[in-house]
């Protein structure tokens, strides 16, 4: 008799790690193999542009299913595994080593590809762009003995790079198209703080501004701005944001749209095949949305696990996202909605607390150094708990008190 076709995973980030884990153990009689094109056990990146850079932690240190590995959980590891195509009709994956693997399910969770300048291009001399262990390793060697780094991108990536870098003592400066730092995810005061907190450690932040051309020397680069000003660096960090690595999907003929288009049981147009992670484009409570971020990457990747070996679990969540950048712990949580009230709370020390609100619920809140605080407001917005306004910009109010009314 032929043994069933395994499990198959493909991505070694978060949501293929926690797919496969949870496949496994929602399914203990079933093979479940993860492929990977990385060389290694699956590792965490968040620290590779924070501890990696400073010398502090190897991404070995950290690898995502625990001190064992994959085989602690009965789970395959196949490294350096491109997965080249999807035969959809005969359920087999094409390898670029030659093999073809066949699945009886199969979870996609390629993640993300970083966004390319064309006038800073990968490859190009002194140009780095930072995704995986292997680039943040490249980039620390740089880091050790270069004095001026350029910093194109002020976002959470970039931001991180810089704070990391001028902590080591680089002479780092930061350009940036839009008018403030982290407009893509933080409100006008926590980038705002975020922003001084750069200005301190002497960052020479440049707003307004983006890269118009660049030119190349042995010995670094020098790079013209749009606002008509040239900077000289010996290397240059890209941080423009990441686009869904879908073209897998797209190429075996899936929905694809921006991101694999999933239900919310992670599954896509074909029935065999669940997605998750920063690759999919899943219904949220205000239309199909992507996030890019760990937690969500964790959680949604168990769910299709669960689901590729035989559950019918829906994924819902609450998204958040965290950052570290020298002694400040930023966090966000919550659906961003347009026109919503902001509520600033006044907070001790470098603390920072702010909540949007509609319709007497907290939808969305953001912090630094507000740990224990925004996990009450995570817990605030799940229960939609109604509140009162001025109770939250009142710091006498606890807001775990809030949870028991
Ligand atoms: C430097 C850095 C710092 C970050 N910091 C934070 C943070 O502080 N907080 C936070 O919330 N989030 C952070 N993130 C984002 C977070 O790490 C991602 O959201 C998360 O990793 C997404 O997980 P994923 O499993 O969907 O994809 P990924 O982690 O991108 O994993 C995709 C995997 O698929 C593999 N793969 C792709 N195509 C193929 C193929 N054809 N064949 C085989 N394998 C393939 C890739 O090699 C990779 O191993 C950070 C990301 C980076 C890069």
């Amino acid at each position: 008799m032929e043994a069933t076709p395994p499990i198959l995973v493909i991505g070694g980030g978060p949501a293929g790690t926690f797919a496969a884990i949870a496949a496994k153990k929602q399914s203990p009689d079933a093979r479940v193999i993860l492929l990977t094109e990385e060389p290694c056990e699956p590792y965490e990146k968040p620290p590779l542009s924070k501890g990696v850079l400073l010398g502090k932690v190897s991404p070995a240190d950290a690898p995502i299913a625990g001190p064992g590995g994959l085989a602690a959980h009965g789970v395959a590891l196949e490294p350096c595994a491109r997965c080249l195509a999807i035969d959809r009709e005969a359920r087999a994956l094409l390898l670029e080593d030659g093999r073809r693997l066949p699945y009886s399910t199969l979870v996609i969770a390629t993640g993300s590809l970083v966004r390319e300048l064309p006038n800073l291009p990968i490859g190009m001399p002194h140009v780095h762009y930072l995704r995986t262990e292997a680039d943040a390793q490249r980039l620390l060697a740089r880091l050790r003995d270069a004095p001026r780094l350029l910093v194109v991108g002020a976002g959470l990536i970039g931001l991180e790079v810089a704070a990391s870098a001028a902590e080591r003592g680089v002479r780092t400066r930061v350009l940036e198209l839009a008018p403030r730092v982290l407009a893509r995810v933080c409100d006008e005061e926590i980038g705002g703080r975020v922003e001084a907190a750069h200005r301190r450690h002497g960052v020479d932040l440049r707003l307004g501004c983006v890269v118009a051309s660049v030119n190349v020397g042995d010995g670094g680069a020098e790079v013209l701005t749009t606002t008509g000003e040239r900077f000289a660096a010996d290397v240059i960090v890209v941080g423009t944001g990441v686009k869904p690595n879908d073209r897998l999907a797209a190429a075996a003929g899936l929905a694809v749209d921006e991101g694999i288009i999933v239900d919310e049981y992670c599954r896509t147009s074909d029935r065999a095949i669940f997605a998750a992670g920063d690759v999919v484009r899943f219904p949220g409570p205000h239309g199909p949305v992507r996030l890019e971020n760990w937690r969500h990457a964790q959680d949604q990747g168990a769910v299709a696990g669960r689901n590729a070996a035989g559950a019918n679990e829906a994924y819902r969540t609450i998204p958040s996202f965290w950052s570290e950048q020298y002694d400040l712990y930023i966090q966000g949580v919550g659906w961003p909605v347009e026109g919503t009230r902001g509520i600033s709370r006044p907070m001790p020390g470098n603390a920072a607390l702010t909540f949007n609100v509609s319709d007497g619920r907290i939808v969305g809140a953001q912090g630094i150094n507000a740990q224990r605080d925004l996990a009450a407001v995570r817990r605030l917005i799940e229960r939609r708990v109604p509140i009162d306004p001025a109770a939250l910009a009142d710091p006498a109010q606890p807001l775990a008190a809030m949870l028991k009314r």
